[in-house]
């Protein structure tokens, strides 16, 4: 017969015996928090081997998440925005090894779509209370990302976008970029392979989206699922500053999937080529340009979210 007490802690036992947290002290609503704080108060209460680190510099995280896979840590969380997840989950990889996200980034697209609380004490209670899923990720080339891929005018608004503007006015550097962009971008046509010539295309800015949201609350690719096992492709065809802002209200509206000049797929592969090399961005971060292979990895990314109540 199990004793009362050996079934309560039973129950009580974590899933995780080793966790490690990664935390962005730059991400949007970092600088109000005391992680260590947090951190241990949390800890002390519960029997888990853990350490964290503060990140000084971008790219760091991705460093930090792979040396914590190879030190058998079962549970890496990115305490940050949807960058520092991104990082994280390239430094995990295909690991296997879980993912947990705190978001306490500006806008946390990925915690939005899995229902992970927006709050540091929250989302660290997860540990405890959360269940683990794996969800599709997506690969460009040898890079890994989460929410989406975008080549063309977006990426070139990222590019250009003021770093010095970015950390006094979060994502609305990003719209100033944008409009920037709309007068000084030069389109170039790019070429779309779809699932191996399954279907051919071309547009002059393409998004593959693994999650709905592309940023704030916008839709560009509504219908995608992060459990399908498929990118949600979203093509717009040409390329005048009208045409432009005429795709922006579409977005706002969610009609644009209707206009004539937008196509929109799923499928598991894409290949994107032009003559002049198009940049190319994953969740938010300039990673290159054209030629790339952007593939889904079905359920490849185990990650910690909310029991369904
Ligand atoms: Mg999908």
């Amino acid at each position: 017969m199990i004793h009362i007490l050996d079934w309560f802690k039973k129950k009580r036992s974590p899933r995780f015996k080793k966790v490690f947290i990664i935390i962005n002290p730059t991400a949007g609503r970092a600088r109000f928090l005391n992680y260590s704080k947090a951190i241990h108060n949390f800890f002390s209460k519960i029997d888990i081997e853990y350490d964290y680190v503060i990140t000084k510099r971008s790219g760091e995280a991705t460093t930090l998440a792979k040396w914590a896979v190879k030190e058998k840590f079962d549970l890496i969380i990115a305490a940050g925005g949807d960058g520092t997840t991104n990082e994280v989950v390239n430094g995990i990889g295909d690991s296997q090894v879980t993912l947990g996200i705190i978001p306490i980034g500006t806008i946390n697209i990925l915690s939005k779509e899995l229902n992970i609380p927006l709050t540091f004490n929250r989302a660290l209670k997860l540990i405890l209370s959360g269940k683990i899923e794996s969800m599709d990720m997506g690969r460009v080339n040898d890079r890994y990302f989460v929410l989406m891929a975008g080549c063309g005018i977006d990426s070139y608004a990222i590019y250009r976008v003021n770093i010095k503007l970015k950390k006094f006015l979060g994502p609305l550097a990003y719209i100033i970029s944008g409009i920037y962009s709309l007068w000084k971008y030069k389109p170039h046509k790019i070429t779309i392979n779809i699932d191996d010539h399954r279907i051919d295309d071309f547009g002059y800015f393409v998004v593959a989206e693994n999650v709905s949201t592309y940023g704030g609350k916008f839709k560009i690719a509504p219908y995608a699922d992060v459990n399908d096992g498929l990118l949600d492709i979203c093509i717009f065809k040409k390329t005048g500053v009208f045409d432009v802002f005429r795709y922006f209200i579409g977005i706002a509206l969610k009609k644009h999937i209707d206009y004539p000049d937008v196509r929109y797929y799923q499928c598991k592969k894409i290949e994107l080529t032009s003559e002049q090399n198009v940049l190319l961005h994953t969740d938010g971060e300039l990673i290159g340009s054209t030629p790339a292979i952007i593939t889904v990895l079905p359920k490849k990314l185990k990650v910690l979210v909310p029991k369904d109540d």
